[in-house]
């Protein structure tokens, strides 16, 4: 359906915890986050419920996100759920790949069609640097345990950062040389933990281009502007939310793992979902779909969610 500002809302992000096995720097405190009473958290039951109300408003495509969606229980059965749902033709997973080395295989049989994995470097004393606890080798063997059972066209999520991974640049541009990826580099967005953060960490991914002028331009896909290298098997994303917002083109809305929808990630204004159902719930996604935030106010400042990126999903 259309929004208030007239766009097509048609794909929602679905966080199914806030936990994560992770303590990335830009995302999450070193000592993680509490863990809420399961009470608190949207059942297996309600979470399909909620992507066939949002599918029968208009949704075609629903991303599962997190924290970490794999270290939620009954992910499988959240998958199996919602790929039941007539209409749905997408269901996506973002994951920091960790746990993929098992579960690449029961997600595919589960019925998620595609995968996007977060890496942020390529360098495993840095990534332990940067996730607090995480190990890169278990992430390359989720990387190829996924391809091994037929997640072809893996998108790697790469956040820029400036003084951590913009010398890595090159690193992630050879990937796609080799391997049929495509490699997305994300602005880092002033929010969390990372809002108070130098500026000269916040690049731009424009310097990119500027760097690496043999990059051709493709057709965008969503809110990516892509490119790939002369003879190269990959493509390359450029995802600006800061140095060109895409909100005009904005599809997307959240669902929090607490049952709160949110028109835009960077806005304050919630709907709480919990406790409806049937018609009153498709109403209530209708309501917050024609309420959605025209676009975000980074330019003015940090985000105004008072949440973390854990707690929305990206
Ligand atoms: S950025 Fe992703 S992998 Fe890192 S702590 Fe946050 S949810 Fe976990
Ligand atoms: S900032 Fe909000 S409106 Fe803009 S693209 Fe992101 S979610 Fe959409």
């Amino acid at each position: 359906m259309l929004d208030g500002c007239g766009r097509t809302i048609d794909y929602l992000r679905l966080s199914v915890t806030d936990l994560c096995n992770y303590r990335c720097r830009y995302c999450m405190p070193a000592e993680g986050v509490c863990k809420r009473p399961h009470a608190d958290i949207l059942s297996v039951e309600e979470l399909v419920e909620i992507g066939q109300a949002a599918v029968a408003c208009g949704v075609k495509k629903i991303r599962l996100t997190g924290g970490e969606p794999l270290v939620r229980r009954g992910i499988l059965s959240i998958c199996r759920g919602l790929r039941a749902i007539p209409g749905l033709e997408e269901l996506c997973l973002t994951t920091n790949g960790s746990l993929l080395p098992e579960l690449a295989k029961p997600l595919r049989e589960a019925g998620v069609d595609r995968l996007n994995i977060s890496l942020d470097t390529l360098q495993p004393e840095r990534f332990a640097n940067m996730t607090r606890s995480g190990t890169l080798s278990d992430v390359l063997d989720g990387i190829h345990a996924a391809e091994a059972v037929g997640f072809t066209d893996l998108k790697l999520d790469t956040v820029l950062i400036g003084g951590f991974n913009d010398d890595e640049v090159g690193g992630f541009l050879q990937l796609t040389m080799e391997h049929p990826w495509e490699v997305r580099f994300i602005e880092l967005m002033p929010m969390g933990p990372c809002a108070e953060w130098e500026t000269s960490c916040f690049l731009s991914v424009d310097t990119i281009l500027k760097r690496y002028s043999t990059l051709q331009v493709i057709e965008p896909n969503g809110v990516a502007r892509r490119y790939h290298l002369p003879g190269a098997k990959g493509t390359v994303g450029l995802i600006s939310p800061l140095s060109h917002d895409f909100c005009g083109q904005c599809r997307r809305i959240r669902v929090t793992a607490d049952g709160k929808l949110k028109g835009c990630l960077h806005s304050r204004e919630e709907l709480p979902l919990r406790g409806l159902h049937g018609k009153d719930l498709e109403d209530a996604i209708r309501r917050g779909i024609l309420q959605k935030p025209q676009r975000h106010h980074l330019a003015e400042g940090p985000s105004d969610t008072p949440r973390t990126m854990n707690q929305i999903g990206g």
